[in-house]
């Protein structure tokens, strides 16, 4: 059977958390915490259970959780959403994204994504039979080259889709961005999927740029996030779609079909989490970014570049200082030579562009960021003497 996606093989978070197990390397390739939960998440997950919350969920999401949910977006954002009508919990942010893709798009559609764009955009764009279009970040700094956006707008273009705080680029998106993209959009019947997991892990004092809190692309969007990664627990598998409600209406038409309900107990222990520690994603761009600069600190005199990381729990390592723009082959060695987990960022490319970056997850203990600091500098140190 040729199958329906016929380019596609296993993405490059599984086959580098394979190959690291496989040679006993440190793995800062996939973005994973390896420090443990807060205990208190783990007790109510138990309680829950006990408590009886064991069979199907309601198909929208337990009720109390999207309540809690709707708190934090009125805290947060400053919008009264409607947990009734506008928010669905999803199996995680990747289900959101896949069904409200399913949901928006079809046949005969065109989907505009930005590359580096996440790997599963556009899978689920082809399987919805749909085209997606990708235009490239530009460099220095994977900036939006918005007039390109117009010039690819046409009247096939039902969704653009767009991820800040932006993985793997690590950059943030700014309020002329939003501004941009609703100008462009404006008039036309074009929807956007803003996926928004990061949304507390911007730094240096940076704000994050919600579509929520966008007048004009709020009522035209999709906005997905992760508890995941709030809640440093990527196992949980919960995440969930904040949309107006005709755009939540065809999502739950999906959702419905393709996970049906998120696992019952979870969403409980996360309502009761939510309620003991309501601003609980507070405190995640401090964490992160002193662990950002523990490893930037410690990678300063490698030879290795640094480029700005505005958000996200990932830091670029740029090795041009060290070999030609081959990321695949630069992971392979940094993998094999150094012992150290990455993720190259072609694969987020629809055509492959030279770049000399690999991404590092800084979700790790300290000490794990010391010694993949240890074995990135030694590894240099091996480099520049060769
Ligand atoms: N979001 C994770 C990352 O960027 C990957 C999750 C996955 O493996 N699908 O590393």
């Amino acid at each position: 059977m040729t199958g329906k996606l016929p380019q596609v093989g296993t993405t490059i978070f599984t086959v580098m958390s394979r190959r690291a197990r496989e040679l006993d390397a440190l793995n800062l390739g996939q973005g994973f915490p390896d420090y443990d939960i807060d205990p208190r998440l783990t007790e109510l997950v138990a309680e829950a259970m006990r408590g009886g919350h064991n069979q199907y969920a309601p198909m929208e999401g337990v009720l109390a959780l999207r309540e809690r949910i709707a708190a934090k977006l009125l805290r947060v954002y400053g919008r009264a959403i409607d947990p009734e009508s506008e928010i669905t919990v999803t199996l995680g942010a990747t289900e959101a994204i896949f069904s409200a893709i399913q949901a928006a798009v079809g046949a005969g559609d065109e989907v505009i994504a930005f590359d580096p764009a996440y790997d599963s955009y556009e899978p689920a764009v082809r399987l919805a039979g749909a085209r997606c279009l990708r235009l490239p970040l530009v460099q220095p700094g994977f900036r939006y080259d918005w007039e390109r956006v117009r010039a690819a707008l046409n009247a096939r273009t039902r969704l653009i889709l767009f991820n800040s705080p932006h993985n793997p680029a690590c950059t943030t998106a700014q309020s002329a961005d939003l501004e941009a993209l609703a100008e462009l959009i404006d008039g036309r019947d074009v929807a956007v999927l803003s996926d928004e997991v990061y949304e507390h892990v911007v730094f240096d004092g940076g704000q994050h740029h919600s579509v929520l809190t966008h007048p004009a692309l709020a009522p035209r969007s999709f906005a997905v996030f992760s508890f995941g990664k709030t809640l440093h627990a990527t196992g949980l598998r919960v995440g969930y779609c904040v949309a107006p409600p005709e755009l939540t209406r065809e999502l739950r038409k999906v959702h419905q079909f393709n996970t049906f309900s998120i696992a019952h107990p979870l969403q409980h222990a996360i309502a009761a989490y939510l309620t003991e520690q309501p601003d609980c994603g507070e405190g995640l761009a401090a964490f992160f970014q002193a662990k950002r600069d523990r490893l930037r600190g410690a990678l300063a005199g490698s030879g290795f570049g640094l480029p700005p990381a505005q958000g996200t729990y990932f830091q670029l390592l740029d090795f041009s200082a060290f070999a030609r723009a081959d990321d695949l082959e630069f992971a392979e060695r940094l993998l094999t030579e150094a012992r150290v987990a990455t993720i190259p960022l072609s694969p987020f490319y629809a055509v492959a562009e030279r770049l000399p970056f690999v991404r590092l997850c800084i979700a790790k203990r300290d000490g794990t960021l010391d010694e993949a600091a240890a074995r990135l500098n030694a590894f240099a140190q091996r480099l520049k003497a060769a």
